[in-house]
């Protein structure tokens, strides 16, 4: 949803592209509102805060692109008919104009603001003291140094005389949605409404960057894949509401105008790609959801396709293209996240949460641009706002990554017992605990009893099932703060912290008559087991105490199997 701003535009485009070539009634609608409307706005008082001047705009559009100002001069304006004044992709230019009133006896500086920076081709003709028209072209088709101020929205000077009225008129024409936004500011209000939109840009932008760090920082301790594909999707993904912004052209690349234009479809192109590379990989979707993840293989081919057409299309060409694959992808994103949290994907949950966040920013954000929602700071920043939330989520849905890689590194995958690394990592534990304050630690080991003489007769995969059924078993009686582990093959090993022999003789008694009562009568499956405690004596190292567990066991086995030997001295 990363053009959730195109796709708006496209929508809005399909919703009022009907009112363009205007039914005779509207037409007489328009003019009676139009009379009305057409009186000079005044000067004063909140008009000169920032408002949403949409209303009291004439507009006219020139199909052609040919006329020039002293044509339009004598023509037909319409006033504005909606709230808005958003064309969405349109190849007319079109004309603004707009009467200012300055009722005061002193000149009156203010500040005309157009607050979508994409505009290809703008200019702004006024009138000099002398009433000669001069006109100032800007427009991010010409070299950012182009604006009278330097500001990532275009903002022009205008100087009203005392008692004066004048009018101005805009000219718009680009390749992209040819969105008129214009308001009015006193400077003090500017001031006043920069600090603030400086801070807010700055906490959001702040917020991107700080999770492009942390996940190169993680990526570079961790080295898994998926971190890789998160930092290309956000900083794509940032970077491109960055151009929306206005930001990277201003900060980044002031004397490249082709740039600033094709960064757009780049930035959109590639985070697209990074979006699906990244949710295929976290979601596991080729073990998942095969036939979706193909579909997804399909679409980012199809993004890699549409990133080589860059250079050989226009900027006008390719927009519509991407707006629809953003669709698409939007929609496939989506699927794939519904689809691994059905087949029990933990990120899934993370993920899902993270697009709920952005969808409702989204949805916000909607409801604000049909007038459904009040315009306010909330609502007018809801789609961005939610689209760091997303990120943030997705960065969460990494960590439940790691944290299950980290988890399957511990654990044996046949039984889900403790493997022998984290066996390994305890024992080294304990025994320093035991040197440090004396705990006490006993270990068992058990094996099976001529197991190879089971898997010969029944088959490997009834082996197999012995194993779990004695992982089962384990995991049953082997309580906390003891480990049940798998050693390795048909060994198992319980570490018990905090026991002496007496308590591992009674387990370890236990698990063998137990597992005995459980096996069918025609295979009986017995265990041997050899137990050592620390504070008997003279070993004190891991391997020490392995090694008396392991006697002990051989002594199990050689003593006639199916039994419970400890270690001892004379051994
Ligand atoms: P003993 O009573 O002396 O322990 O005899 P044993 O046959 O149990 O011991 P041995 O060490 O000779 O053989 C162990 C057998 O365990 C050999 C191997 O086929 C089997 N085994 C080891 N790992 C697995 C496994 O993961 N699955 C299955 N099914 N069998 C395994
Ligand atoms: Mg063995
Ligand atoms: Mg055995």
């Amino acid at each position: 949803m990363t053009t959730a701003n195109q796709a708006g535009g496209l929508l809005m485009y399909r919703l009022l592209k009907p009112g363009l070539s205007l039914p005779w009634w509207l037409i007489v609608l328009g003019l009676l509102a139009g009379m009305a409307r057409a009186e000079p706005l005044v000067l004063e008082g909140a008009i000169l805060d920032g408002g949403n001047l949409s209303a009291h705009l004439q507009l006219l559009e020139d199909p052609q692109g040919s006329l020039t100002l002293e044509q339009v001069q004598g023509m037909t304006f319409q006033p504005n008919m909606a709230n808005s004044a958003n064309f969405g992709f349109s190849s007319s230019a079109w004309w603004v104009r707009l009467t200012l009133d300055n009722p005061y006896d002193r000149h009156q500086e203010v500040l005309l603001r157009q607050d979508y920076p994409l505009i290809d081709w703008l200019e702004f003709w006024a009138p000099d003291a002398q009433g000669a028209w001069q006109v100032r072209r800007t427009g991010d088709r010409t070299p950012f140094a182009s604006r009278e101020v330097q500001h990532r929205d275009f903002i022009f000077v205008v100087d009203l005389p005392a008692h004066s009225q004048r009018t101005y008129y805009l000219r718009y024409a680009s390749g992209g949605p040819v969105n008129i936004a214009l308001s009015l500011y006193s400077p003090q209000a500017l001031i006043e409404r920069i600090s603030l939109e400086q801070l807010a840009y700055g906490c959001y932008y702040g917020g991107f960057l700080a999770l492009v760090l942390y996940n190169l920082f993680m990526f570079l301790a961790v080295r898994d894949r998926a971190f890789l594909f998160y930092l290309l999707y956000v900083s794509c993904y940032g970077l491109y509401m960055a151009v929306h912004n206005g930001l990277t052209y201003q900060f980044l690349w002031p004397h490249n105008p082709a740039l600033a234009n094709d960064s757009l479809l780049l930035l959109l192109g590639l985070s697209l790609f990074g979006g699906l590379k990244f949710t295929r990989t976290i979601l596991a979707t080729r073990r998942l959801a095969p036939r979706l993840d193909l579909l997804g293989r399909a679409l980012q081919a199809l993004c890699l396709l549409l990133l080589l057409a860059i250079p050989l299309f226009s900027y006008a060409q390719l927009i519509q293209p991407y707006s629809y694959l953003t669709l698409v992808v939007t929609l496939q994103l989506l699927l794939l996240g519904i689809a691994a949290f059905v087949a029990g994907s933990r990120p899934a949950r993370y993920y899902l949460l993270a697009w709920t966040a952005l969808l409702v920013g989204v949805t916000v954000y909607m409801l604000k641009t049909f007038g459904w929602l009040p315009h306010n700071w909330m609502t007018q920043n809801a789609f961005q706002l939610g689209s760091l939330i997303e990120m943030l989520l997705l960065s969460l849905a990494l960590g439940a990554r790691v944290r299950d890689l980290h988890h399957d590194s511990y654990r044996d995958a046949l039984t889900g017992l403790a493997n022998r690394r984290q066996f390994d990592e305890r024992m080294r534990e304990h025994c320093q605990q035991y040197r440090e304050h004396g705990q006490p630690l006993s270990l068992l080991l058990l094996d099976i009893d001529h197991f190879k003489r089971f898997n010969d007769e029944f088959g490997h995969q009834a082996g197999d099932r012995v194993l779990q059924e004695v992982a089962r078993l384990l995991q049953l009686e082997v309580r906390r703060p003891y480990t049940a582990c798998r050693y390795g093959g048909e060994e198992f090993a319980v570490i018990m912290p905090d026991a002496r022999g007496e308590a591992a003789e009674v387990l370890a008694e236990r698990l063998r008559r137990e597992l005995r009562r459980a096996s069918r009568s025609d295979a009986p499956l017995t265990l041997s087991i050899g137990i050592a405690s620390l504070d008997e004596g003279r070993f004190d190292s891991p391997e020490q105490l392995f090694a008396a567990a392991d006697s002990a066991l051989y002594a199990a086995k050689s003593g006639g199997r199916d039994r419970v030997m400890h270690w001892q001295a004379a051994d």
